[in-house]
């Protein structure tokens, strides 16, 4: 099962994510944060929980999701998508050494299907290889700027205490 937090207030705001999960065969579980707020057990049982956000938006769901699932970061800033990082304990920072709060600006459509791709591709290579690409490291895509597509290695804090947070 894999467990989506939506970045919105509403799950079916921006659905490509799920639809494109569901449309791969995966079954697939949507929260909004509000939500998974009220349901503790949200991660169990999970094999993935994607956030559709940037790391540390929902600091408390993300710590918690740490614990029991891989977590997958997945999430459009205005004209830039993001697919990564993701984390598991003893593979990747914890989503602390991650956090990268930003407040996102309204989606490009096309981003967001971009974005949900990538999710899959990453979600199917993980299930095949049992191993991922985007441990500790995100693929962007932008629009504007300076258009098209960069990676990032994302790194542990010095003397980080959470239990099962590696450097990538
Ligand atoms: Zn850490």
């Amino acid at each position: 099962m894999i467990a989506v937090v939506t970045g919105a207030d509403r799950p079916d705001e921006h659905p490509e994510l799920v639809d494109a999960l569901r449309a791969a065969g995966w079954t697939t579980q949507a929260w909004t944060p509000a939500e998974a707020e009220q349901d503790r057990g949200f991660p169990v049982g999970a094999q993935i929980v994607v956030f559709g956000a940037p790391p540390g938006t929902s600091p408390l769901l993300e710590s918690q999701a740490f614990q029991e699932a891989t977590v997958l970061y997945a999430y459009v800033d205005g004209a830039r998508g993001t697919v990564g990082p993701m984390t598991a304990a003893g593979s990747a920072p914890c989503p602390t050494c991650l956090t990268d709060a930003i407040d996102v600006a309204t989606p490009d459509p096309l981003l967001a299907r971009w974005v949900a791709a990538g999710v899959v591709l990453e979600i199917e290579t993980l299930h095949r290889r049992r191993a991922g690409t985007l441990f500790a490291t995100s693929l962007s895509w932008s629009l504007q700027d300076d258009p098209g597509v960069s990676s990032a290695r994302h790194h542990r804090r010095a003397h980080c205490r959470v239990p099962g947070c590696a450097e990538g």
